[in-house]
């Protein structure tokens, strides 16, 4: 697919000459600013974004109070370290995160701050093998492309070439998931087998006191917006207290408003342990936290862990004021009320076109995936890329995701009004027709 305008054609090849290409895009555009839910192209062609930056942007570009926020910040001092004194915004994005945690089993809880979301997972990491060695992960999920984080996550398999071993003590079970599972099953049936294969693997791979922790998405990530039942959550959970196993929520993607709750773990009836956290934490600035019980954070001893970037000043503040507008506005509710309105119009779209086999997600956390056959469920990537590109030539940017690819997501700003929502629906539409 060409890029819509000369400039960004200039630029996309003269990226070949300097940039690697480990980064692939998505869009075939080059992006040079962005205000509210929109970016502009350095052709001036306008888009309304629906990956929000890889669902970092929770209030959308520019708005005024975080970047007044960095500036106030950028004025006093612009970065320091955390391992050399106490800042005081750490504390205040601490104690704002703190709030905002509604979960008995954190109420004690400390935070820990890295650069990125990957990071957060490693200190996840760190903390649980203070405790016990081995971890149990799913797939597919997302939790990092470090090594020690790719060693979690279980998404594609070309992810892992050339890299195996990676991180030891990685035992992966299947993600519950309704539509695409190993055991041939749909609708819940998938969750409860799921659950069974989390029990066999403690009772024939690794016994239950060697494994340090549970990791999981609460609602499934990069790996397809899949929605797990609660009673294979509540399953969980009870393996974990039964085996003094620790719960881990990992909630960069789902965190802070994003699946209609503040929490992705708020969907369900149990509490996690331990819990990361990042993308929207940062007001588009880099982060990544940690979140454990103080109890478990003596585990460590200072120093146990270093990152020069990790707490950089810039994003706690940008955090806190992107924090605080969430709570405010309640962002977290919009994102339920747009959430449902495009889950509506996409299950509408289901209807009409047997492309679509599924459609799945909570709040604006939402995929569709494109099949050549309903029945088959043979994934269709070349149309899922095709749909993301003729919606970008009309104005709209969506990604693909998933194992296949053939998933295509929608992550706006948590802002998204009523009217940006229809139009989105009307573009996809549209694009669909044309392919299907
Ligand atoms: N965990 C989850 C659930 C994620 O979605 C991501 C990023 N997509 C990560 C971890 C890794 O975060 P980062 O890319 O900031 O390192």
């Amino acid at each position: 697919m060409d890029p819509p305008g000369p400039k960004s054609k200039i630029l996309v090849e003269r990226e070949k000459n300097s940039v690697s290409h480990a980064h692939a895009h998505y869009l075939p555009i080059a992006i040079k600013r962005g205000y509210d839910n929109m970016v502009e192209d350095v052709d001036g062609n306008t888009y309304l974004d629906l990956t929000a930056g890889a669902a970092v942007m929770g209030v959308g570009y520019k708005r005024k109070e975080v970047v007044d926020s960095i500036n106030k910040q950028m004025q006093n001092i612009l970065a320091h370290s955390i391992f050399f004194a106490t800042f005081e915004p750490h504390i205040q994005l601490a104690e704002k995160i703190k709030e905002l945690i509604p979960f008995n089993t954190l109420k004690n809880s400390r935070i820990s701050f890295g650069a990125s979301g990957s990071e957060a997972v490693e200190m996840a990491l760190s903390l649980t093998r203070t405790k016990k060695l081995s971890i149990i992960s799913l797939f597919p999920s997302y939790h990092g492309r470090t090594l020690a984080t790719n060693s979690l996550t279980g998404m594609k398999s070309s992810f892992r070439k050339n890299l195996v071993p990676l991180s030891s003590g990685v035992i992966h079970a299947p993600y519950p998931d309704s539509y695409r599972n190993p055991f041939g099953l749909d609708d819940f049936d998938a969750h409860d087998a799921a659950a069974n294969y989390v029990e066999n693997l403690l009772t024939t791979l690794v016994p239950p006191e060697d494994v340090g922790a549970i990791i999981m998405e609460p609602i499934g990530g990069s790996g397809g917006y899949q929605v797990p039942s609660n009673s294979y959550m509540k399953r969980i959970k009870k393996l974990c207290k039964d085996n003094d196993i620790l719960f881990i929520a990992d909630e960069v993607q789902t965190g802070f408003g994003r699946t209609g709750k503040m929490f992705g773990m708020e969907h369900f009836d149990i509490e996690p342990d331990m819990m990361t956290i990042g993308k929207v934490l940062g007001g588009g600035l880099p982060i990544g936290a940690l979140v454990a019980t103080e109890k478990l954070m003596q585990n460590w001893k200072p120093g146990d862990w270093g990152s020069t970037f990790g707490g950089n000043l810039l994003s706690m503040t940008a955090g806190l004021s992107t924090l605080e507008i969430i709570q405010k506005e309640k962002l977290d509710k919009n994102a339920e009320i747009r959430g449902k309105q495009l889950m509506d119009g996409l299950n509408d779209l289901m209807k009409k076109n047997n492309i679509i086999g599924d459609v799945r997600g909570k709040g604006l956390m939402l995929a569709f995936e494109l099949v050549k056959d309903r029945k088959t469920k043979v994934p269709a990537p070349d149309e899922a890329k095709a749909l993301v590109n003729l919606c970008m030539k009309s104005g709209l940017l969506i990604s693909t995701c998933g194992t296949y690819g053939s998933a295509v997501r929608l992550l706006p700003p948590l802002t998204l009004s009523e009217n940006e929502a229809g139009i989105s629906l009307d573009l996809i539409t549209k694009s669909l027709n044309h392919i299907s």
